[in-house]
């Protein structure tokens, strides 16, 4: 090898490196050797490893003739071959009746592609109209080969560990849970074994007043027990999909005021702005649409004490969107990504209660209905938290 070729292959190395991507990766490694081996398209294929089949990863026509789309299946039984057979295949034109249109004329080439010691896939190449592959030719596809399988590895690697990251984030998130679980059950426990033990003392003689504190106090921390054992609950069977969704035509609009007057009783000064655009129906399960609103209700009311809330309806590409906006601190950019998983909390200090079920269980939901969610936020301005739902399409 002379020392151009030697120092064109260097610079096209590094270039196919420099790309974390493994489609503009390849795209480089095909492109930037057609100086060395001319072809007209080249296609990847990868056996599944769950159906059994064969799946295009890549494919592209660089030269005369069709799309990368409609070619990739001309090499399906090639790459069968490959694969079965665990060789290299070459292939002349099937049908080579001279007067016939060259292009017709398929010259394929089909090379195994090992990932690390195992035969996964094949690269196909192929030539429309000749010429032969050469020697020279094979060598070169073969060493795009060894390449390319490189580039493949180095992506389920990524993927790999991607996945990994989330397993070790989920399992931090379930340690810190069982420690949060652990106090937020019994916080309100002791409050309610604490008073009730006070009001049953046979030698207090508590006013009347004193009681009906004490009980309110025993009523409230009730409450707060039965949600967080609720949401518990809600956000396992949501997780294990055995909840039923019960879907009628539903009016966003109504719903959310009957939500505000509800969750008014409890917080009266809470300011809330409803600017209600009317919008079509949704096909929703009411219950559940109330419980996400509810949850974002008593997040700004938890997450952003004392600001004006804003919640609004409108249209947009025919699916509804609803805002709930408030005017609190905001959320790290860094923490966003995280905080629809579930049991997941802002870090920092802790002086709100709270499970990291919430936005998980408003997530589910909204998924189950087809439709999205999702936030913004900024620091000391605020936080907006989105819903888009189809609109019903039978009506
Ligand atoms: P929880 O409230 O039980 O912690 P959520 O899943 O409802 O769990 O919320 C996850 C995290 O998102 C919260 O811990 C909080 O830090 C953050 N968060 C949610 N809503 C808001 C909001 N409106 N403003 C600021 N932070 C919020």
């Amino acid at each position: 090898m002379d020392k151009n070729t030697l120092s064109e292959l260097h610079r096209i190395f590094q270039e196919v490196q420099s790309k974390p991507e493994l489609k503009s990766a390849l795209d480089i490694l095909f492109l930037s050797m057609r100086g060395f081996f001319v072809f007209d398209n080249v296609a990847i294929y990868l056996g599944d490893r769950k159906t059994r089949g064969l799946d295009i990863v890549y494919a592209r026509a660089m030269g005369r003739g069709k799309t990368a789309e409609a070619d990739a299946a001309w090499g399906e039984s090639v790459a069968n071959d490959v694969i079965t057979n665990e060789h290299m295949v070459i292939h002349g034109p099937l049908d080579d009746t001279t007067g016939r249109d060259r292009m017709s004329q398929t010259y394929l080439l089909g090379i195994p592609l090992y990932v690390g010691a195992t035969l996964r896939g094949a690269l196909l190449y192929v030539r429309f109209g000749g010429p032969e592959y050469s020697e020279l030719h094979i060598h070169t596809a073969s060493l795009q080969a060894i390449w390319a399988s490189a580039l493949i590895e180095r992506k389920e690697l990524q993927e790999a560990r991607a996945e990994l990251d989330s397993v070790q984030r989920q399992m931090r998130l379930q340690d810190d849970f069982v420690s949060t679980i652990s106090h937020e059950l019994r916080t309100p426990l002791g409050f309610i074994k604490g008073y009730s033990t006070s009001l049953l003392r046979q030698d207090a003689n508590w006013d009347e007043a004193t009681q009906r504190e004490f009980l309110t106090i025993i009523d409230e921390e009730t409450d707060r027990l039965a949600k967080l054992i609720e949401d518990m609950l809600e956000s396992a069977r949501l997780q294990s999909k055995t909840i039923q969704f019960k879907f009628s035509p539903l009016r966003l609009d109504a719903l959310l005021r009957d939500v505000t007057a509800r969750v008014r009783t409890h917080h009266p000064k809470l300011e809330v702005d409803l600017q209600l655009e009317p919008v079509p129906p949704v096909l929703g399960d009411g219950v559940r649409i109330s419980q996400v609103f509810e949850n974002l209700f008593s997040n700004a009311i938890k997450y952003a004490p004392g600001s004006r809330l804003t919640v609004a309806t409108k249209t947009v590409n025919g699916r509804v969107r609803l805002s709930f906006v408030d005017e609190g601190e905001g959320i790290p950019e860094e923490f966003i990504p995280f905080l629809f998983e579930r049991f997941y909390r802002v870090p920092g200090e802790r002086t709100v209660t709270g499970t990291g079920l919430g936005l998980y269980i408003c997530k589910q939901i909204v998924m189950a209905h087809h439709g999205n969610i999702w936030v913004e936020s900024v620091l000391d301005r605020g936080t907006t938290f989105f819903i888009e739902l189809p609109a019903d399409p039978t009506l």
